[in-house]
């Protein structure tokens, strides 16, 4: 393992999963979160996922123990300074976004190259914010980290060969599977997987199926682990909305409109799985 130092910043989600990641790879790591509660509650979800995977035997009480004492919380942002590799995890908002990479450029070492994990922010942009455009990425991990073997590395216009080269063979030793994209809205996991969401969305409100006949379709006909409506309520109808909105804004093409009835569901609060209504009710 080349990186002996990582930082990861935001313990949210995707912090916890990748912290859990680098840290059960043998990378040191400083998980930094704004609030030291979003930390203590980060540790928590660690530790009991660790605790999951010790019942499976698929670790030991040794390797459980190693990975817990390879994260170290801190709510100071200048912690990231030692680290020879970071990866931003933070809220998906530009300007949270921004901010910290004009601190982040300030803070760590030149050489160090700083990835950001966003969904449908522009890699360009946020590298343009920073004096090293050379050596800002995309690494688009999957949720759940643990689980999931993808990961997208996506190469704003200045990224260099070498920081690509560099961040595909990490990603590599943390066990994934690097796939190459370029830097346009949605990249290529989210172009494909939200205009189908939405394709289903428009389904649903035209009448052309129920809610579980559309996911029985998407599921017996086409091998998927689960329907779209199912997997939109898993990911968040927000998140959804907010990334079919990026793709229409920033293809300009009317074929990425969202569908009126994912905004309707949104303004009335019915998020998926995180409020307890979607397109199904999870409420009891
Ligand atoms: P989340 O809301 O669960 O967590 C974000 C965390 O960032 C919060 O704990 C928040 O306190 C913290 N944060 C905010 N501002 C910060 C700052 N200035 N410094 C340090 N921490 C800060 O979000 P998430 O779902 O984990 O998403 C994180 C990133 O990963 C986003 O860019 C998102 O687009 C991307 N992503 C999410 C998923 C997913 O399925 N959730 C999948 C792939 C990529």
């Amino acid at each position: 393992m080349k990186f002996q130092n990582t930082a990861v910043i935001g313990a949210g989600t995707m912090g916890i999963g990748i912290a859990h990641v680098m840290g059960s790879c043998g990378c040191k790591v400083t998980l930094i979160d704004v609030k030291q509660e979003f930390l203590d509650r980060a540790l928590k979800t660690i530790q009991k996922n660790l605790e999951r995977q010790l019942k499976k035997e698929k670790i030991t009480e040794e390797q459980l123990k190693e990975t817990l004492a390879n994260i170290n919380p801190s709510t100071n942002i200048e912690d990231a300074a030692g680290a020879d590799f970071v990866i931003e995890a933070a809220t998906e908002n530009p300007d949270i976004k921004f901010d910290l990479f004009r601190k982040l450029d300030e803070i760590c070492n030149p050489q160090v190259i700083i990835a950001t994990n966003t969904s449908s922010i522009s890699i360009t942009e946020i590298a343009a914010k920073t004096k090293r455009p050379d050596k800002i990425i995309g690494m688009h991990f999957m949720n759940p980290v643990p689980m999931m073997q993808l990961v997208e590395i996506i190469r704003g216009l200045a990224a260099s060969d070498e920081s690509f080269n560099i961040t595909e063979q990490f990603a590599k030793d943390l066990g994934k599977t690097p796939v190459l994209a370029n830097d346009y809205p949605g990249f290529i996991a989210n172009r494909i997987l939200l205009p189908m969401i939405n394709e289903a969305v428009y389904c649903l409100m035209e009448g052309v199926g129920t809610k579980e006949a559309i996911d029985t379709v998407m599921k017996l006909g086409m091998a998927h682990p689960m329907g779209p409506l199912t997997l939109a309520d898993l990911i968040g109808l927000d998140v959804c909305l907010s990334i079919m909105e990026v793709l229409h804004q920033g293809l300009g093409d009317s074929k990425y409109r969202p569908c009126p009835l994912l905004k309707k569901m949104v303004a009335a609060g019915h998020l998926g799985r995180k409020t307890g209504i979607g397109f199904y009710d999870y409420r009891q």
